[in-house]
């Protein structure tokens, strides 16, 4: 098996992702390798394992995910620092199931009809720069509103315990193949009316936002960030590529989200 380790530049990421190294140099069967990994081992948190997902999303039906956070319990990161010893045996073991998770597809269509795609395990954002975002917001290719406002975020089951959640989504199990459009500051008067609801949407439909104004959007692709001219329209559909996460242990989704967001402590 092929491993590539990807960590945050916290001295105790490096320090953890240094033993992790030593104890698969020891392991027969395992190889490091960092271009063509069958497995991916994030050393950090969250946001570790958003930088290793992007870093090999142009193979991610490939790859394997594992995640080891090195401080507060992460939504991607199941191991402790100091399981080193049994996350490294458990890769031997021949019954090693995973777990697939859905991504979400992003497709930015340019006014020279020129088109750029994404993969998202998170969310993605669209924000006009600096004045308010008018759209029209299409489903399945029907207009279904026309939405003023600061903006739109798209998010993937396990994205939305991240900035989904702040702007008010629900949080879905992610087993579920859904992506879910939630509302950031939406203009709701006599004139202008949008549903106002966060919208959660089936593996075989897809939403445009079809841009009115040809101003400067900020479009975000989990922690990447783009600033763009002269922007049509964007596709936001779930991917048929998935995240596939090595399922060598497992923490029950609910008590993951009870843990972070309700018990006290860590
Ligand atoms: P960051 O350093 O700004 O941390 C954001 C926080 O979000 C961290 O605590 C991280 O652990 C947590 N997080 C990331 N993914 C999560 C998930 N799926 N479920 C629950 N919590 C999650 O940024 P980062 O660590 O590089 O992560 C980028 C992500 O941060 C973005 O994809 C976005 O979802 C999130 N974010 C949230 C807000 C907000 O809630 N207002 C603002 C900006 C970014």
């Amino acid at each position: 098996m092929k491993i590539a380790i990807v960590s945050n530049k916290t001295k105790k990421s490096e320090r953890v992702a240094a033993q992790l190294t030593q104890k698969i140099k020891l392991q027969a069967g395992l190889v490091l390798e960092k271009e063509y990994p069958d497995l991916v081992i994030s050393v950090g948190g969250d946001g570790t394992l958003l930088k290793a997902f992007r870093q090999y999303a142009h193979r991610c039906e490939l790859v394997e995910f594992i995640g080891v956070h090195t401080g507060h319990l992460g939504f991607y990161a199941d191991w402790r620092d100091f399981e080193l010893a049994e996350l490294v045996a458990s890769l031997q073991n021949p019954n090693r199931t995973r777990v697939s998770y859905p991504l979400l597809e992003i497709e930015v269509t340019y006014q020279d009809h020129k088109v750029e795609k994404y993969l998202a395990l998170n969310e993605s954002t669209i924000k006009s720069i600096s004045t308010t975002m008018i759209c029209d917001v299409l489903i399945s290719d029907e207009l279904f509103e026309n939405f003023r406002g600061d903006g739109l975020a798209f998010s993937t089951p396990t994205g939305s315990t991240a900035y989904n959640k702040s702007v008010g989504g629900a949080v879905i199990h992610p087993s579920i193949q859904a992506m879910q459009l939630t509302e950031i500051a939406s203009l709701n008067n006599r004139v202008f009316r949008t549903l106002g609801s966060p919208m959660v949407f089936c593996k075989e439909e897809w939403v445009v936002v079809e841009l009115q104004w040809a101003t400067r959007y900020l479009i975000t692709i989990d922690q990447q960030v783009i600033e763009r001219q002269n922007i049509k329209s964007v596709k936001y559909k779930i991917a048929n590529q998935q995240i596939h996460f090595a399922s060598t242990k497992h923490t029950h989704f609910w008590k993951r989200v009870r843990d972070s967001f309700i018990a006290k402590g860590d």
